[in-house]
């Protein structure tokens, strides 16, 4: 679907690239940039830092529906983004801040509802202070209000399943939409090679999860990071294949002694700079000690 309307606030242009129009907003630090790809219209919000997205989370509109927001930093772009095409309805997949920033701007913007998985109300609504690393990429979110989500979401031309998809965030869900085949997967997907994760997320239930999604056969699958994936089963089992291969390979190195950190430099090289950014709270280390404690809980039994 060409994207139509007049740039946002701060300026912008229209340009064509691979056949879809494409709006590029340039404001001074936060940056829009929405795409066609058939009825769904994707919106790929980042901070920037001299030019530069620091990194960015996609939105998605169709028919009207909002589903999920980016951070809190770009909630004012996005507004003036969608004041032409006000959405009828928001939907959240989870509740982490850069899915949910512009809540509350959206809500005080159109009197839009916003629906959320059951488990994201009571965070919302008393967002817990930032780590400073999260609030500097994508800023504090404000505390909203928001209503659960059904297990059907219709729109009036379009169904959408919600399946809980658990593991990176527990209250994590895909919105599946079966006539299309369509899976809106916040974070289930991000990468075929996700080598980094936080200590509260699960690896092996979002294992689980990505299996839940693969047996719904979607034919495409839209991310919040990667953007728009056009072979989703393969994708999904390429990430499954990645992390067990991994977990096997962790566990072999673990059961000859090798210490934790060494694994990790064996396996995936050194720490990145979020490492450092999150004290520690994003690592490779995370992502290895998490496949081995299941694996070594699967051993026991
Ligand atoms: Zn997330």
């Amino acid at each position: 679907m060409p994207v139509t309307g007049s740039p946002p606030a701060g300026g912008g242009r229209l340009h064509e690239r691979d056949g879809r129009a494409t709006l590029v907003a340039r404001s001074p630090a936060p940056m829009l940039r929405a795409s066609g790809h058939g009825p769904i219209t994707r919106i790929r919000l980042a901070r920037t830092v001299a030019g530069r997205a620091l990194y960015s989370v996609c939105a998605y509109l169709v028919d009207g529906v909002l589903i999920d927001n980016g951070p809190p930093a770009t909630a004012r772009e996005l507004v003036a983004w969608l004041r032409p095409r006000p959405p009828r309805l928001v939907l959240n997949t989870h509740y982490h801040e850069d899915h949910t920033g512009g809540n509350g701007a959206l809500q005080r913007a159109f009197g839009v509802r916003v629906l959320a998985p059951a488990a994201s109300i009571a965070r919302l609504a008393a967002f817990y202070r930032l780590p400073f690393y999260r609030a500097l990429v994508w800023g504090q979110p404000t505390d909203v209000a928001v209503e659960p989500l059904p297990p059907v979401v219709d729109t009036g031309r379009y169904r959408f399943e919600v399946v809980p998809t658990p593991g990176h965030a527990p209250d994590h869900v895909c919105l599946f939409e079966p006539e299309q085949g369509w899976v809106f997967s916040g974070d289930l997907f991000i990468h075929e090679r996700v080598t980094y994760t936080r200590e509260v997320e699960d690896v092996w239930q979002h294992i689980a999860s990505l299996r839940r999604v693969l047996a719904l056969q979607p034919r495409l699958l839209l991310c919040s990071h990667a953007g728009v994936v056009h072979d989703p089963q393969g994708a999904i089992r390429s990430k499954i294949a990645f992390w067990e291969g991994l977990a096997e390979r962790a566990r072999t190195l673990y059961e000859q002694g090798v210490p934790l950190g060494a694994i990790r430099s064996r396996l995936l090289g050194r720490e990145g700079w979020m490492t450092y950014i999150s004290r520690g709270d994003f690592s490779k280390k995370n992502m290895i000690r998490a496949l081995i404690k299941r694996q070594a809980m699967v051993d026991r039994r």
